[in-house]
């Protein structure tokens, strides 16, 4: 590849191994349990929305994918490469490992407000995974290309839109080269008509192959996108499945109700 080509995804493999396989998961705030035993598995190239209701877990299962929030118990394990058990503090070696596999895409965008767009891109290539300036520059170039943002290179997020901003957080994502995208809520920031726009891209991304886990309200958008839908209450994964059948026929009475309500 060369350096002005964008990143381009893992291949989707005919066979589809797992990438990401996740069990027992725990985390608790003080003494409060949030994730009672979360089990997930994601094949390569494979896309799992995350619903349910506010507060019931979701972002804190994406932070702990991410490392961004420490996990105490269970495991992760990626690509089969790199498995973290939590029930001991992991090393910093093995953490750094797990942050360098996935990127997060957050809600509320969080660019650095005193950074151009451009900057924003290049920070983690450059300044956390090393990557030579010249290279990550005409990576973030094409990137921004590509989501049509090329001459906002040297605006600074202020200057955007939201749907604009989002944009960039979903480019700085993809910059950073990862196996696999975390997404929070990506649209339920901005006003509605720019969230078509936002949704597009996500979806493009997931035709090319991107793995993804996607926590979103978009029930229809996890119609379309994902290859798996998984309900979240209380912690624990309540019930998972193909997603016209869980949204439409689902088993478990807690996602009826909570279907029942958004619907
Ligand atoms: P969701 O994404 O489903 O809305 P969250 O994962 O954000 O749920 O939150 C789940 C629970 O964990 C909530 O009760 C929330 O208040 C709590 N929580 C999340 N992050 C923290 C934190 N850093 N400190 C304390 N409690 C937290």
């Amino acid at each position: 590849m060369s350096p002005a080509d964008p990143p381009v995804p893992p291949t989707k493999d005919a066979a589809a191994p797992v990438l990401l396989a996740v069990r027992g998961l725990q985390k608790s705030f003080d003494n409060n349990q949030v994730l009672q035993s979360i089990d997930l598995d994601v094949s390569r190239g494979g896309v799992l929305a995350l619903i349910g209701p506010s507060g019931s877990g979701k972002t804190t299962i994406l932070r702990c994918l991410n490392g961004l929030e420490l996990a105490d118990g269970g495991t992760i394990d990626v690509a089969g490469e790199l498995s973290i058990a939590f029930d001991t503090v992991p090393s910093k070696k093995s953490l750094t490992a797990l942050r360098d596999r996935s990127a997060m895409v957050f809600q509320h965008y969080n660019l650095f407000p005193h950074k151009t767009v451009l900057e924003n891109v290049i920070e983690g290539p450059v300044i956390v995974q090393k990557r030579p300036v010249a290279e990550a520059r005409a990576e973030a170039l094409a990137l921004l290309d590509r989501v049509g943002l090329t001459e906002k290179k040297d605006s600074y997020p202020f200057e955007l839109s939201g749907g604009q901003q989002q944009r960039v957080g979903i480019v700085r994502a993809l910059a950073l080269r990862p196996q696999l995208l975390l997404f929070d809520e990506p649209t339920s920031a901005l006003d509605p008509e720019l969230v078509g726009d936002v949704l597009r891209l996500i979806k493009e991304l997931a035709s090319e192959g991107w793995t993804m886990v996607i926590v979103t309200h978009e029930l229809e958008f996890a119609r379309e996108v994902a290859h798996e839908v998984a309900f979240v209450d209380d912690g624990r994964i309540v019930e998972r499945g193909e997603p016209k059948q869980l949204l439409r026929n689902p088993q478990n009475e807690r996602t009826r109700q909570f279907l029942h309500r958004l619907l």
